[in-house]
């Protein structure tokens, strides 16, 4: 790409950014509140987020899975606020302490308020990238999270805290009467993506690789991969699933999951290779995905980081 045509790429860029948190902006009303959702004995989760937003996490889910030992949190959400509303809602729940914080990937709406947790004693267990993602970018993107409709207000307090326990396949976590296994997907819904299991009681946390009534950011997906990471869980054996962003979800969820992501991928870059006009791009793509409440700004950003810039790129 030329040197202007970087320049106005990132202006389109980060104009769409801004389009992006505003969307969330206007229509932010603060939903957080109700508590974890109890989803079997010693789990809970957050889950259904309504009219989410920049304050309350993008509406991402985070959880608890109680053992004799103690505590592992599944995500932290996006700062240091929300997560000592999760510290409250923890509380309210378990007195137990925090062993473990497991991040399903590296996203700033599931590890922000990691150091809420490790300056309480949890260890936080990830991904060897989600560290390396991290390291790249984690305070790059929080010196500038007002690119994403976070105010300095919003992010008061927060720090960076980093995994300290990495892995590249597989590891599991004995809690004391609850086994839980962590298994990497290969590059899904990002290049550090991690599914916690519970085997025993048929219950799956998807962290972003399962959207349900929320658009996905696809962003810095691998469709292929991503594809087959779905395929694969349908496989499992999971009755109840969590996902990133949305309410407790079955493997019919995946399957719709599943369908919006081909179809996505199939017309954005149709659309992307014919046109460079992102309103129309942006109309287009909507009338062939199915409609979800939540979260349509991602629409936009997704094209813009993934399928715009490998045009843009040629
Ligand atoms: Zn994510």
């Amino acid at each position: 790409m030329s040197r202007t045509g970087f320049k106005k790429y990132r202006i389109v860029l980060l104009a769409s950014l801004l389009v992006f948190s505003l969307s969330f902006i206007s229509n932010s009303v603060w939903a957080a509140g109700a508590g974890l959702t109890k989803l079997a004995e010693n789990v809970y989760s957050y889950a259904d987020t309504k009219k989410s937003s920049p304050q309350n996490s993008f509406g991402a889910n985070a959880g608890i899975i109680i053992g004799e030992k103690g505590v592992v949190v599944v995500d932290t959400l996006i700062s240091a606020k929300e997560s000592k509303r999760f510290v409250k809602d923890i509380k309210a729940v378990t007195n137990k302490p925090l062993k473990y914080v497991v991040n399903t990937h590296g996203h700033l709406d599931h590890t922000f308020g990691n150091a809420e947790f490790s300056k309480r004693g949890a260890v936080i267990a990830a991904h060897k990238n989600c560290l390396t993602n991290m390291k790249k970018n984690g305070e790059a993107t929080l010196k500038n999270a007002k690119n994403f409709g976070l105010s300095e207000k919003d992010m008061k307090g927060t720090k960076i805290a980093y995994p300290s326990l990495t892995f590249g396949d597989r590891m599991e976590i004995d809690l004391g009467g609850q086994t839980i296994e962590l298994i990497a997907t290969g590059h899904s819904h990002s290049d550090d993506s991690v599914l916690v299991y519970l085997p025993d009681k048929k219950i799956l946390f998807a962290g972003d690789v399962l959207f349900t009534g929320y658009h996905p950011y696809i962003g810095d997906g691998n469709i292929t991969e991503w594809v087959k990471t779905i395929d694969r869980i349908l496989a499992m054996d999971v009755d109840k699933i969590v996902p990133g962003h949305g309410p407790v979800s079955t493997k019919k969820d995946l399957e719709e999951m599943k369908n919006y992501l081909m179809a996505f991928d199939k017309k954005a870059k149709e659309l992307c290779a014919a046109s460079k006009d992102i309103k129309y791009i942006i109309d287009e793509l909507k009338k062939n995905l199915p409609v979800r409440p939540e979260a349509e700004g991602l629409i936009q950003f997704s094209v813009m980081t993934k399928y715009l810039k490998a045009e843009a790129g040629k």
